[in-house]
């Protein structure tokens, strides 16, 4: 634990280009998932906070959208450069709070830089369109609109870069924001806030209310001032802000939880589909809404992948995400591991077999910590829990299958469809299953796709809407038919 990483004052939020105590003046303690030790307390605010940002946001939301784009586009480059130089502090305090090895969190530092380079870029590009009218003395033009204020709701998996795929394509397309980030994860947020404060954004555009989810949502859903809900997290909380969203008929986009199946055919390069197995399974400790929940192996290979896996797995460095050997960290907190423990005890209940790990790690360095081992269950079937539900930790359940038209059915047969992973060396096959897999995103001989210019999202109960790429522009924007009698 290097000092640098323990925050021992007070942390405000951030409301109208200013650092604000909470109406309340409560506090939010944030612990470390390694430890349990304190790395940070906020003031924790409620909904007198949040409508306070959002009078701020919809009062910057005048002067902000009426900027040329190549004005916007500067703030944006210049958040780039910050967050970019400040990458290390950044994942410091993203490793300290949420747990992940620290070479993962630069990484996630570099993914938030890069979409506000790539929205700095899509600012200047909102094009509208003229359409040939049916009458002569008319003329139909079509412009783009910012929509208005957005509240921004999002996670602790990925608690920087989260923040940034929401705000950057809002901020390019001319709307104002309200973030609230996730209780557990508040501190990289503040850090990233700093670094839009120095960016210079003027006052209002961009605000931070940290606190209790409820009453702040609440707000967010019922203020008639916040034009639009962008929001990452659990299928469950996404379904309770778009029946509150329904009321003032806001606009929503939300990424929510998935069950991503990973398929290994009898011709895949078995070296290659184990490390696309671990990029997708056990980058942050198994705790992102696209890593495989099931893996579904062809008869013929699975003892010769099970092997390679297990002797893999073998070799892995579990340990504090802040030392920099750690490969896979702790998880969330005792609950998140309790769901995980849970998972494997029901599945050995009904007659799996742990290949490898399958016990919470306790010991020595681990005491106070919330580690699972990394483990492989074999014999998988679909009356397990793990079979459904979303595990969220380091937990490879593996089914054997022998026929293709079997196991596209069976991998669709779910109420999630974010994320899909195929291995196979057949070029025919690649394309069908890329057809057929009923998912927003399909890696074929690839466990890592996501990248900034990309469409991010889920079929089904996974959300609606995308993240990435000029596609996100399209959420933060309302389309206008200009009709010119002549
Ligand atoms: P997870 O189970 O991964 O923590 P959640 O969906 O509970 O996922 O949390 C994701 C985000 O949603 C967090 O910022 C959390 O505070 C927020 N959240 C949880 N419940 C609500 C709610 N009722 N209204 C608004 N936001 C909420």
């Amino acid at each position: 634990m290097t000092e640098a990483n323990v925050i021992t004052e007070t942390k405000r939020m951030f409301i109208n280009g200013e650092w604000v105590e909470s109406e309340s003046g409560k506090t939010l303690k944030v612990v470390s998932p390694a430890t349990g030790e304190q790395v940070g307390i906020v003031s924790a605010g409620d909904e007198r906070d949040a409508r306070k940002a959002i009078d701020a946001a919809a009062e910057a939301f005048k002067a902000w959208s009426q900027l040329t784009a190549r004005e916007r586009s500067k703030y944006l480059y210049k958040l780039y450069d910050l967050v970019r130089e400040n990458r290390d502090e950044l994942a410091g305090i993203i490793s300290a709070e949420m747990g992940k090895p620290i070479r993962e969190a630069k990484g996630e530092v570099l993914g938030a830089a890069d979409n506000f380079m790539w929205y700095a870029e899509e600012a200047k590009r909102v094009y509208g369109e003229t359409v040939p009218s049916s009458v002569p003395n008319k003329r139909i033009m079509v412009t783009k609109h910012p929509v208005g204020v957005v509240a921004a709701i999002t996670p602790w998996n990925f608690p920087v870069n989260m923040v940034a795929r929401k705000i950057a394509p809002a901020l390019a397309a001319g709307c104002t924001v309200v973030l609230k980030p996730a209780e557990s994860t508040p501190l990289s947020a503040i850090r990233l806030f700093e670094l839009i404060e120095q960016a210079g954004f003027p006052k209002g555009v961009v605000n931070l209310v940290i606190g209790e989810p409820e009453p702040i949502g609440k707000e967010f859903l019922e203020n008639k001032k916040v034009r639009k809900i962008a929001f990452t997290g659990s299928t469950r909380v996404g379904k309770l802000l778009m029946e509150g969203a329904a009321k003032t008929v806001k606009r929503v986009s939300l990424e929510l939880g998935g069950h991503a199946p990973f398929i290994v055919f009898e011709d895949a390069d078995l070296d290659a589909a184990v490390n696309g197995l671990f990029e997708s399974k056990f980058r942050n400790s198994g705790q992102m809404c696209i890593c495989t929940n099931r893996l579904y192996v062809h008869e013929s290979v699975v003892e010769a992948f099970t092997n390679k896996l297990v002797a893999r797995i073998k070799q892995v460095k579990v340990g504090d995400g802040r030392n920099k050997d750690t490969e896979i960290g702790p998880l969330i907190n005792e609950q998140g591991l309790n769901k995980v423990l849970e998972h494997i005890e029901d599945a050995r209940a009904k007659g799996a077999i742990v290949a490898c790990g399958g016990n919470r790690l306790m010991d020595g360095e681990y005491a106070k910590g919330f580690y699972c081992e990394p483990t492989v269950i074999t014999g998988v079937t679909q009356d397990m829990r793990i079979y459904r539900e979303e595990t969220f930790g380091p937990v490879v359940p593996i089914i054997t299958f022998t026929d293709e038209a079997a196991v596209v059915e069976a991998a669709n047969d779910t109420d999630y469809g974010l994320a899909a992973y195929v291995y196979t060396q057949n070029n025919a096959r690649c394309f069908r299953m890329a057809e057929m897999l009923e998912y927003g995103i399909v890696g074929i001989n690839d466990g890592a796709p996501t990248q900034t210019q990309a469409p991010f999202g889920g079929f089904k109960e996974s959300g609606i809407g995308r993240e990435g790429g000029h596609y996100a522009m399209d959420e933060f924007l309302e389309t206008k038919f200009v009709s010119f009698g002549l």
